[in-house]
């Protein structure tokens, strides 16, 4: 990692879902700096970035526009809160961010991350339910193999069982639909599966189940991403919305990781032509240069919690609600999506990006291969003679020695590249993967 880090004392951060000691014996991954489509390590290589950072760098690194948005809003108004006072920024961020969502989806609660973005929607349609005189609707639905941050809130309806083993408290009456992945029925499929649409009948049955009278909202990842890039089958999520409106069932659509422009439309929702009452987001909104997330909702949902009530009608939100540097570097990252159409760059990427994916299907223990938009994933049969993710490691170490930095998920490589990648870097990335998959045993 270079003379420079290797003088850090790397002992005091408690780096997150890290392995501290393995990783600060050997600190192979480190980087120094980063511009446009690359990341350049204390020795000076240079680096693509193939995740965009953890999906949220997406209009590329060191934006300059952003940087001056933020320089300029820490010198006019550093801070002030947002608690029975106001300021500009929010209210011009939340306007452009609920014009960018579909049309009801009108109204914009700020946090500072996609956890409490999350924890915000499920609080937010508990109040709905009550304000309803409904409050016996306390339940969630959520998925197999979802991700939906780390807070209690998330965690609880998070379907990916590491991540839960160690917190055993977690929130009751929660229960999940069957993920949506099965290789022997869609194995290879480019975009959205044919095969699955029936998976979202779970649904059905557990209404049956708890009754829809004990049911507040069901939660999901259009794409699932940190599970491995799972892709919705054909007319999966419209089965969910239908099911939902059905019962006064809320649909949440957590789009972190979906969210500005990653499908090559603004949300996944219009990507999918599905509409959810509420959506969860975070990350690209400012190019993840400061943390900033919210949910956006429907005016029907926010109307009933406000009629409910004279006073304060919502008992929430952080010291840093609407941030006024964080909402003017959303300002400055929307400015920056829409200048460079960088949406419409994704959705005429896509097909070069699944097309170089899926040329990798032959290559030794690659067992699926998914895309979407500008996200994909290949999947890597464990080795019979290592741990589960053995593989996953050695492919993603063989790639940065490479100049390409890929991320595993066990044994699944993610992709999640910034939208101005060029189609020659496409080809890098490719090309880089099919040497490191061929070198790995
Ligand atoms: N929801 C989804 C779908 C995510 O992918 C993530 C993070 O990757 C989160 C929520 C949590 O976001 P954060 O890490 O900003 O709290």
């Amino acid at each position: 990692m270079g003379d420079q880090a290797a003088k850090l004392d790397l002992d005091a951060f408690w780096m997150p879902f890290t392995a501290n000691r393995r990783y600060k014996a050997n600190p192979q991954i480190f980087f120094q700096s980063a511009a446009g489509m690359y990341y350049t390590t204390p020795d000076g290589r240079r680096v693509l970035d193939g995740t965009a950072g953890l999906w949220c760098v997406s209009a590329g690194h060191g934006r300059r526009g952003i940087a001056e948005a933020i320089a300029q809003q820490i010198q006019t108004l550093d801070y002030a809160p947002a608690f029975q006072a106001g300021h500009p920024q929010p209210f011009v961020l939340a306007a452009r961010i609920a014009a960018l969502a579909p049309p009801s989806l009108d109204h914009v609660f700020f946090t500072n991350s996609g956890s409490e973005a999350v924890d915000s929607a499920l609080k937010i349609a508990i109040a709905y339910h009550g304000a309803k005189g409904n409050g016996q609707k306390l339940r969630f639905i959520s998925r197999e193999r979802g991700y939906h941050g780390v807070n209690f809130g998330g965690l609880s309806v998070a379907g990916i069982g590491r991540n839960r083993r160690q917190f055993p408290l977690m929130l009751p009456g929660v229960d999940f639909l069957p993920h949506t992945h099965a290789f022997e029925n869609m194995a290879f499929s480019r975009g959205q599966p044919a095969w699955g649409v029936h998976l979202a009948d779970a649904l059905d049955r557990l209404v049956e189940l708890h009754d829809a009278s004990t049911i507040a909202a069901v939660i999901v990842e259009p794409v699932a991403a940190a599970a491995g890039v799972l892709v919705p089958p054909q007319g999966y999520l419209q089965r969910l919305r239908e099911i939902c409106s059905k019962h006064d069932i809320l649909l949440i659509f957590d789009e972190v990781v979906t969210g500005f422009g990653r499908l090559g439309a603004p949300f996944a929702a219009q990507y999918t032509g599905v509409t959810p009452d509420l959506i969860t987001f975070a990350k690209a909104v400012t190019n993840a240069t400061i943390p900033l997330g919210g949910v956006i909702v429907s005016s029907a949902v926010v109307k009933a919690i406000q009629n409910s009530t004279d006073g304060v009608e919502l008992f929430h939100g952080y010291t840093y609600s609407g941030h006024p540097v964080a909402c003017a570097a959303g300002q400055a990252t929307l400015d920056i999506y829409q200048n460079e159409r960088l949406f419409e760059r994704v959705h005429n990427m896509a097909p070069h990006w699944e097309q170089g994916l899926h040329s990798l299907a032959n290559e030794p223990h690659v067992i699926d291969i998914r895309n979407i938009g500008l996200l994909g994933a290949v999947d890597l049969a464990p080795d019979p003679r290592d741990v589960v993710g053995a593989r996953g490691l050695a492919v993603q170490a063989e790639c940065f020695e490479r100049g390409v930095f890929v991320r595993p998920v066990r044994d699944t490589i993610v992709l999640s590249p910034p939208f101005i990648i060029e189609i020659n870097q496409i080809d890098e990335i490719v090309a880089t993967l099919r040497a490191a998959i061929r070198r790995i045993n």
